[in-house]
């Protein structure tokens, strides 16, 4: 079987390599020159554990390829995902479905033989039934059906995610289309994954809806950690009292720094537009984007306080700058607002991230030194902030902080340290939701 995916990005790479894997050929079509370059050469835009290794492997074995023309690229292609990025536009929070479109109309130009488009991109409620009237419209010459097959994977666990899901989503109205989609899946049906087969509106709302319910559970646990701060309770253990409700489950009840990323954000802000203007406005999720707004705003302020109220002309050492470990992506992390709220109050901020130093760069102010590793922020820092849960960060020593810091704050966003050996070593501890002693 043939297929192609249009954008080479996370999703598109992933993807495309796992389908690969999985024994189809595979066209990637990549708009940006320089990215496809990378990726003819080996090299991978992104950071993701094991995907230059199933890249190269695919490629190697000609399965998996990266045309220079979208004309090439869905030759005989069965079936051409739309992997295209869909953030945010400017000024209303609707999900910018520009490249979308434009990606679907290139395809219905170039394309000669009937074909399924899959939209893998998340797109709000009736962009397949739109996709359909386009290719009713511009090409009625040819059958070509539509499908949605939103996907699940996690930055940093995106092959097992996608390998393994917990189920995949089609949503497709036409036999053929379903059963181009329940061939390209067979190796995850021979695995048991349940496959759920639903009406195009459906699956489209199925991404939102579970995006939506994984942001709102982590603002949930978010608001149980500011409460447990004011009434001297943990958070880790009410987490854990909870979660262990297998009506709760453990998963996303960790308290943090509010959700980033390049999903939670924008797709809780478009699932409140799309429940608007259905006319069946969402005020969970309108209190989810406003809390965990506010949460990140507030996060500057939060370690002024642990620094005794002011922080101008302190070092502060910030460790971990990517939205979570195991990914370089730093679309609307925590660390953002953070870094930009300390130097905007005179703080000297010293940062280091395991691989997310070169996306970091251009987003963070002028001002701030990026360390070479986590030594080199720490050293002569009157206080350290842990932003991100890199595995290297939670095992620092005490005795090690104490060698390189001058000061003796440490403001934990993850919960990640012990606060007993820090305490012991003279440190002031601050965690989330976690009582002072
Ligand atoms: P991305 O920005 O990393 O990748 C998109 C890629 O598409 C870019 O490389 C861009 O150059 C390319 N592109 C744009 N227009 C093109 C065109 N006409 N032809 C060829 N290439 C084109 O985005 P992403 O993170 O992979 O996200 C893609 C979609 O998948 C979004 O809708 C997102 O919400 C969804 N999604 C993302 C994740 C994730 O973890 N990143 C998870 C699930 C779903």
């Amino acid at each position: 079987m043939r297929i192609a995916i249009i954008g080479g990005g996370y999703v598109g790479l992933v993807s495309g390599a796992c389908f690969a894997e999985f024994g189809v050929s595979v066209a990637v079509v990549e708009a940006d020159a320089a990215k496809r370059q990378m990726l003819l050469e080996g090299r991978i835009p992104i950071y993701e554990p094991g995907l230059d290794k199933l890249v190269a492997d695919n490629a190697a074995a000609g399965r998996l390829t990266f045309p220079e023309t979208l004309e090439v690229g869905i030759a005989e292609a069965e079936a051409i995902f739309i992997a295209v990025g869909t953030p945010t536009r400017r000024g209303d929070g609707h999900a910018d479905l520009t490249y979308v479109y434009a990606a679907v109309e290139q395809v219905l130009k170039a394309l000669d033989h009937p074909a399924v488009i899959v939209t893998k991109s998340t797109v709000p409620v009736g962009t397949g039934r739109t996709i359909l009237e386009m290719a009713r419209r511009l090409r009625p010459d040819l059958a070509v059906e539509v499908a949605s097959n939103p996907e699940f994977l996690r930055e940093g666990s995106a092959i097992p995610d996608f390998m393994r899901p917990d189920r995949v989503v089609v949503g497709a109205e036409s036999e053929r289309a379903r059963a181009v989609l329940r061939q390209l899946y067979r190796p995850l049906y021979l695995i048991e994954t349940p496959i759920l087969f639903t009406g195009l509106e459906t699956a489209e709302l199925i991404k939102y809806a579970a995006n939506g319910f994984l942001a709102m559970k982590i603002t949930f646990i978010n608001e149980m950690a500011d409460l447990c701060e004011k009434v001297g309770a943990d958070v880790n253990d009410v987490a854990r009292g909870i979660g262990l409700d297998g009506r709760i489950g453990r998963k996303f009840l960790h308290a943090g720094p509010g959700f980033g990323g390049s999903c939670f954000p924008k797709d809780t802000l478009a699932l409140m537009r799309i429940a608007e203007e259905a006319g069946a406005p969402s005020r969970l999720i309108q209190s989810v984007v406003a809390v965990n707004d506010h949460r990140k705003d507030g996060l500057a302020a939060r370690v002024v306080a642990a620094c005794g109220g002011d922080v101008a002309g302190k070092v502060i050492a910030v460790l971990g700058l990517a939205f979570k470990p195991e990914t370089d992506d730093m679309r609307e992390s925590p660390a953002l607002p953070l870094v930009r709220g300390l130097v905007s109050r005179g703080a000297q901020i010293q940062a280091f991230d395991p691989e997310a130093m070169e996306t970091a760069r251009p987003l963070l102010p002028a001002r701030v030194t990026l360390a070479a590793d986590a030594a080199g922020a720490l050293t002569g820092a009157d206080a350290l902030v842990l932003v991100t849960e890199w595995n290297e960060f939670r095992v620092l020593p005490p005795a090690r902080l104490r060698e390189l810091m001058r000061g003796d704050v440490v403001v934990d966003l993850r919960n990640v340290f012990d606060p007993a050996p820090l305490r012991a070593a003279g440190f002031t501890y601050t965690g989330i939701g976690r009582p002072l002693p």
